[in-house]
């Protein structure tokens, strides 16, 4: 059955054959006599084998075709970024290597074919051969905007993140648009690279050049405070998860976990628990996002922490409806109750995503700085609660 693509294909060669019978029809009005111009046989052929889902003899016709009119070029373009679309690669490529080598083809063609050829590599995985016709292209052609934004994805899929700051800081230039967040996490990158490697000089060296002349980010803040941690220097780790806490609850569930094991070790809860306080006053969405944080990592013991848990579970609809805790009268019961409640929950949590992208709605298990299907930087937010409704519905517990 011809699929939808086929029909966009045949629908090309169907407005060129009108466009071509028009201006024979229309076009030169003063020769009254000529009869107009019948439609065009060539393309009446491609347009038959597309609907017979030929595409083989149809892109072979179609290659032929163009070399004897000049004036297909355009179509020509079309079809290859609809084979590219439809994920007939190989098809794409033939089509741009044939304009290619054209020997008459002018400097804007060149290009654009260029470009195209370079979008299908890119689209077939032949990311070395894409990236060095980018990198051409970058260098002063009407696509070089274009190129350079090309150029920043592929190094990021393949990491290479001081390339990607080279090619982001010259697109900025170019495009006249600021990416300092995009370019702050490719440094963080680098940071992050080096705490692996355990080379903290560089560490810093890096997350210091991520907030030069740019916002500070959050996550400069976490790496900083995990070269804190690694080099023994506990007093800033804690400073800067406190800072990140304070400054951005939706990171809770990375700066929390660290902030209790730190003030566990230096047996200072007490002033944890303070601190918390203090947070949950000034901000009403804390106290959720701090139980949230507790159950996915099952925190436990810290008095602050344990009340808003109790407190989640006791407002949280689906379980009040679940079970009746509200209801039972005898304080060692309730707290066993509760207790159960809190461990199936962090059972529940670690098998449902955690985080969302708040761009694209994708999600994932694990704080991702990218989002791997839109690609934006820093979108991606904890869920504000479990998402066990769907898993009880799936489990046939509850019935809506
Ligand atoms: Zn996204």
């Amino acid at each position: 059955m011809p699929t939808e693509s086929t029909f966009l294909l045949a629908g090309l060669f169907l407005l060129l054959a009108a466009a071509g019978w028009a201006l024979g029809r229309f076009g030169e009005r003063d020769e009254v006599d000529e009869a107009p111009a019948p439609l065009n046989v060539d393309y009446l052929k491609g347009l038959n084998f597309l609907l017979n889902e030929q595409t083989d003899q149809a892109l072979e016709h179609f290659l032929n075709m163009v070399r004897v009119d000049d004036k297909t070029i355009e179509t020509h373009f079309a079809l290859g970024s609809l084979f590219r679309r439809r994920g007939e690669v190989d098809r794409a490529i033939r089509i741009h290597q044939n304009i290619i080598a054209r020997p008459d083809l002018g400097s804007d063609q060149r290009d654009q074919a260029l470009f195209s050829l370079a979008q299908d590599y890119q689209k077939a995985g032949l990311l070395d051969r894409a990236e060095n016709m980018l990198a051409n292209l970058a260098q002063g052609s009407r696509h070089q905007v274009e190129a350079l934004e090309r150029l920043c994805r592929i190094y990021e899929q393949e990491k290479e993140w001081q390339r990607a700051i080279d090619a982001g800081q010259k697109l900025e230039v170019l495009s006249g648009r600021s990416l300092a967040l995009q370019i702050a996490h490719y440094y963080c990158e680098l940071a992050d690279s080096a705490v692996a490697a355990g080379d903290f000089a560089a560490a810093r060296s890096y997350v210091k050049k991520s907030q030069a002349g740019r916002p500070r980010t959050q996550r400069g803040a976490l790496t900083r405070a995990a070269i804190a941690q690694a080099t023994d220097d506990s007093r800033t780790a804690l400073r800067l998860f406190e800072r990140v806490v304070d400054d951005a609850s939706y990171l809770m569930t990375e700066a929390l976990p660290q902030l209790v094991a730190i003030h566990r070790e230096r047996d200072s809860l007490k002033a944890l628990n303070k601190h918390l306080k203090t947070l949950i006053q000034s901000n009403q969405h804390a106290s959720k996002e701090i139980a949230y944080t507790a159950i996915v990592h099952d925190i436990g013991g810290v008095d602050v922490i344990d009340r808003c848990v109790e407190e989640y579970m006791l407002n949280e609809r689906t379980l009040a409806e679940f079970i009746d805790i509200q209801n039972i009268r005898d304080e060692d019961d309730r707290r066993e109750a509760l207790a159960k409640v809190r461990a199936a929950l962090s059972k529940l949590a670690a098998s449902t995503p955690r985080y969302q992208c708040k761009e694209c709605g994708f999600s994932s298990q694990q704080l991702l700085w990218q989002c791997p299907s839109c690609k934006a930087w820093e979108t991606q937010r904890p869920f504000a609660s479990v998402q066990f409704d769907s898993l009880l519905q799936r489990s046939g517990i509850i019935d809506y």
